[in-house]
């Protein structure tokens, strides 16, 4: 994509990829939605909005227009439709940086694992809602001594008569404060050192369960998006079982590369670039070396596009493509946090006075930069992940 066509798309990318005719049409109607949506409503474009801008009434309205629970079958209220059908969507939500927290977790993760792992009864009692936009998810995996060492949590469900009792407690819970369930990993039989990452379990845990509390940890800035979450003896029925009892480690990677590779670890900034570039184009601050700048950035995000979705195309086909998914992170990530540092500077380089939204997105992308690299599995971890998929031991 070209430096002119960024500049005159306003920075919604419409070049190269993921754009067969039928796709090509999706996005169009996205667009329009979001344009229509952001008219009626005057929400405005943030950066990092998949992890901070919760708006349940968005949600409600993306799923009445049929663009939530995409890749699940009509019979549990989706679109049924494909894999790189939500990824056009995906893209077309982050980069008009639309408030999409309140269902991104459900939509993204728990959906899909319902339709793998859940029974027909949990299928139907929490599916149509996700879709619909209507049903907000938790994840419960890490803990104060297991991050990116999920083997050692330590959280457990023990067996009684009518189902499970969960006891423990999860950090970094995003979004559980606004949830309707948390989905907790615990452990459900003793650690066996030779087998570290078995007898793990899952288990949908309604957020107001007797036994369940939820204290907010506050990020730098004073926002409130995670939680630690503590379990006292939480009574869990077995029709709230998630999959295989034994089967939590092998159910909570299998998705992981759909994930890792998506738009979100691309596009967290991009409505903060889009604006810096449209707006130092409107001033005529664009010399040889600002667009030099700018046609670098457009490079680089055009060539983690291209892989991103060779990525997802790989395993829509059923191919494997972790370490694939592992490398598109470390690059995506790398570059997210290092489009802040560069069109910081760009905007030093504008003569023009600041503009309060740019600057509101610049302040909210330098206070979230170090999460980027993090979530999601750290990168460093990511590269182990890599090597090893190298045949390095
Ligand atoms: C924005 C955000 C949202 C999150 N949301 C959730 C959520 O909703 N639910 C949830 O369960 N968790 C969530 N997390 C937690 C996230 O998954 C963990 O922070 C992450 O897995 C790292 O774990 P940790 O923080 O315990 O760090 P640690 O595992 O303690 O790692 C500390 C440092 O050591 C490095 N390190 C650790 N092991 C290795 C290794 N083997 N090789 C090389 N380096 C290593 C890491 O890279 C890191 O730099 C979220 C995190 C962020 C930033």
């Amino acid at each position: 994509m070209s430096t002119n066509a960024m500049l005159s798309a306003g920075g919604h990318f419409s070049d190269l990829c993921a754009n067969d005719p039928e796709l090509a049409a999706l996005r169009t109607s996205i667009r329009e939605f979001l344009r229509a949506d952001r008219d009626a409503h005057g929400w405005a474009p943030q950066v990092d909005s998949w992890l901070s801008c919760w708006d349940e009434e968005f949600s409600i309205r993306l799923g009445a227009a049929g663009f939530l629970g995409i890749t699940t079958p009509r019979e549990y209220g989706g679109a049924g439709l494909g894999h790189l059908h939500r990824y056009v969507v995906t893209e077309e939500l982050l980069a008009h940086g639309a408030p999409v927290a309140a269902h991104w977790i459900a939509d993204r993760q728990v959906a899909p694992a319902l339709l793998v792992y859940g029974s027909e009864e949990q299928r139907r009692r929490i599916l149509p809602r996700i879709a619909q936009g209507r049903f907000y998810s938790a994840i419960g995996m890490s803990e104060h001594g297991a991050g990116s060492d999920l083997a050692a949590v330590s959280t457990r469900a023990t067996r009684t008569s009518g189902g499970w009792v969960l006891s423990g407690s999860k950090v970094w819970t995003s979004g559980a404060h606004h949830a309707h369930q948390v989905v907790v990993l615990a452990r459900t039989s003793a650690p066996d050192p030779e087998h570290r990452h078995a007898g793990l379990s899952q288990f949908l845990v309604p957020c107001d369960a007797r036994g369940v509390t939820i204290d907010p940890i506050e990020l730098m800035s004073g926002e409130h998006h995670f939680n630690e979450v503590l379990f006292d003896e939480v009574e869990v029925p077995d029709a709230d079982v998630l999959g295989e009892i034994g089967d939590g480690w092998h159910q909570v990677t299998s998705e992981l590369s759909f994930e890792r590779s998506g738009p979100e670890r691309i596009l967290t900034t991009l409505p903060l670039i889009a604006a810096v570039v449209a707006r130092m184009a409107r001033t005529n601050d664009i010399d040889d070396s600002v667009a030099a700048d700018i046609g670098h950035l457009a490079a680089r995000l055009t060539s983690l596009r291209q892989l991103s979705v060779a990525v997802a195309r790989a395993l829509v086909a059923g191919q494997a493509a972790a370490n694939q998914a592992a490398l598109v992170k470390d690059l995506g990530t790398r570059f997210e946090q290092e489009s802040v540092d560069i069109v910081a500077d760009l905007l030093d380089r504008t003569s023009a006075d600041p503009d309060p939204a740019i600057q509101s997105m610049l302040n909210a992308a330098w206070l979230h930069r170090p999460l980027f690299t993090l979530r999601g599995g750290t990168n460093e971890v990511l590269r182990g992940v890599v090597a090893r998929g190298m045949g390095l031991r």
